[in-house]
């Protein structure tokens, strides 16, 4: 198919009922391509009472959801895994049109998201319970998990299909119905999933989605309505605290996957080869826009300089350009404030002394594109040590001891992922024990896996989504005290 008709296949509409339907009033927005600036279509663009009309059908349909058996709703999702595996040509071309990822890093990206499918159809079917003796003898404890009930899911752009089959995965496989609203720059790849569930024959009503331009004017209702049970949100810090404010109202239980601002340390023990590697792939990934990038790399003094020139080689090699051209490593950024957003950023570490071994501007040119960047002697007062980069800019701090290594790691509000390269066990089990993150990469520049807990401590995040643990997120428990005298 053709890159037009890729697009042109997709849902526009909002799928509300078991229906595709257009916003009440008509009113689309649209979509472009972030290589080239063009439009390629436009989408409903949902009002507040779109949202609401979709989460009453999320309700309505709740009582079957929590009766289904878990086989089925297992069964549903491995039937939508295969029609992912089936359609990833399709589905990664339209990825690549809208969010600008290589084909082969959104051929990458929908495999992950399918995993979580996969996963958690083995999860619907290991939701268990506890039968107890009271301490005291007299009564038994019967302790059961029950869907939380309509869920409504909040997704960004920069992984448009794995960060929405990370939270639908768990809600179908614990029983719950849901909303889901993804990101206004990327909506294309969740529609298209979502009419996949349709077709595997997820009960009307089950999964909703709502795409909209005014996000929070469409949620916020939502929220507040009471009709919801839970919200699972990923994106900003800054959004998510605003939602669990809103949250805070009627109680609703919530999961948050925010920001990052992840320390990557090599040692002086360090296997440098296998440290570049990492690096490229933890800083490199999605264009440097994902809330895992390394966004700090701290680098023993005495190897640092080794270590900047194979980077800064192996990242000035990469190919730039559109995702959708074959051999390009490096697509653009998901629109022109977040170019502006990373040239900014690079102009203010460079005005602080920071020295550019590689890159280090944008290319002229359509589209938001930045070149792969290395920079070296970033102070700690530049706006990157403290601020998300999301985009492709490694800047490389040096740090002399171990101890000032971990204090500068943890010197953050946040707390998602941290990477150590070293040799050393005794060294890499105390630094994965005293970095303040939710996950660790040792000696690994990728921790993302269905089967693995992914989420952050401090202002990163509250919960875990992937692992035995994720499905939790959807499950209420539930005590049964039972008189036996
Ligand atoms: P964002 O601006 O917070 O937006 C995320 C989602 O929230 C989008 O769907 C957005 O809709 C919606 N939204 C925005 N304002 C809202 C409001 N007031 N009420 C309800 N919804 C609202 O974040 P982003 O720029 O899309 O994504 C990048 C951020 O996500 C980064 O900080 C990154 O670290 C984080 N992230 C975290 C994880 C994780 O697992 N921890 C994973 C990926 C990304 P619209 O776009 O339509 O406005």
């Amino acid at each position: 198919m053709t890159d037009q008709q890729v697009v042109d296949q997709a849902p526009h509409q909002l799928f509300i009922d078991g229906e595709w339907v257009d916003a009440e009033n008509g009113a689309t927005f649209e979509v472009r391509d972030p290589a080239t600036g063009r439009v390629l279509c436009e989408v409903a663009d949902g009002s507040p009472a779109d949202g609401m009309r979709a989460l009453e059908a999320a309700v309505a349909a709740q009582p079957e959801m929590a009766a289904s058996t878990p086989r089925q709703r297992s069964d549903w999702l491995m039937a939508a895994y295969d029609l992912l595996h089936e359609r990833i040509d399709d589905l990664a071309l339209l990825m690549t049109l809208e969010m600008g990822k290589p084909l082969a890093e959104a051929k990458g990206e929908i495999t992950y998201a399918s995993e979580f499918l996969r996963h958690f159809a083995g999860e619907a079917l290991r939701i268990s319970g506890d039968y107890q003796v009271a301490p005291a003898g007299g009564a038994r404890f019967l302790i059961t998990r029950q869907p939380v009930g309509p869920s409504l899911l909040i997704t960004p752009w920069n992984f448009p299909m794995a960060m929405g089959t990370r939270k639908i995965a768990p809600a179908i496989a614990a029983g719950c119905t849901s909303v889901i609203k993804p990101a206004h720059q990327t909506p294309l790849s969740m529609l298209a999933f979502v009419d996949i569930l349709r077709e595997v024959g997820v009960p009307v009503g089950a999964v909703n989605a709502v795409t909209a331009m005014d996000a929070g004017g469409v949620m916020e209702p939502m929220i507040r309505s009471g009709l919801a049970r839970k919200l699972s949100f990923t994106g900003s810090t800054k959004v998510g605290k605003i939602l669990l404010e809103q949250c805070a109202d009627k109680v609703l239980r919530t999961s948050m996957e925010l920001g990052g601002n992840a320390p990557f340390i090599v040692f002086d023990d360090a296997d440098l080869d296998a440290a570049v590697e990492g690096a490229i792939l933890a800083k490199m990934r999605n264009m440097g826009e994902a809330c895992t990038a390394a966004n700090r790399i701290y680098v023993h003094e005495s190897v640092i300089e080794e270590f900047g020139d194979r980077l800064a080689r192996k990242m000035g090699e990469m190919r730039v350009g559109p995702g959708t051209e074959e051999g390009v490593q490096v697509g653009p950024l998901i629109d022109e404030a977040a170019q502006e957003k990373v040239v900014s950023l690079v102009d203010d570490a460079v005005s602080r002394g920071a020295s550019v071994l590689t890159g280090g501007s944008a290319p002229d040119g359509d589209g938001y594109f930045y070149l792969p960047t290395v920079l070296a002697g970033v102070p700690t007062d530049a706006r990157m040590a403290t601020e998300e980069i999301f985009g492709p800019v490694a800047p490389l701090t040096p740090f002399s001891t171990e101890e000032e290594a971990l204090t500068k790691a943890n010197d953050t509000e946040f707390g998602l992922v941290s990477y150590v390269y070293t040799t050393n066990l005794d060294r890499a089990l105390r630094m994965a024990e005293g970095l303040e993150s939710g996950m660790v990469g040792l000696n690994q520049g990728v921790v993302s896996n269905p089967a693995a807990p992914f989420g952050g401590v401090k202002e990163s995040g509250l919960g875990r989504e992937g692992g035995s643990i994720g499905i939790e997120e959807f499950l209420e428990v539930k005590y049964v005290g039972i008189a036996l005298p």
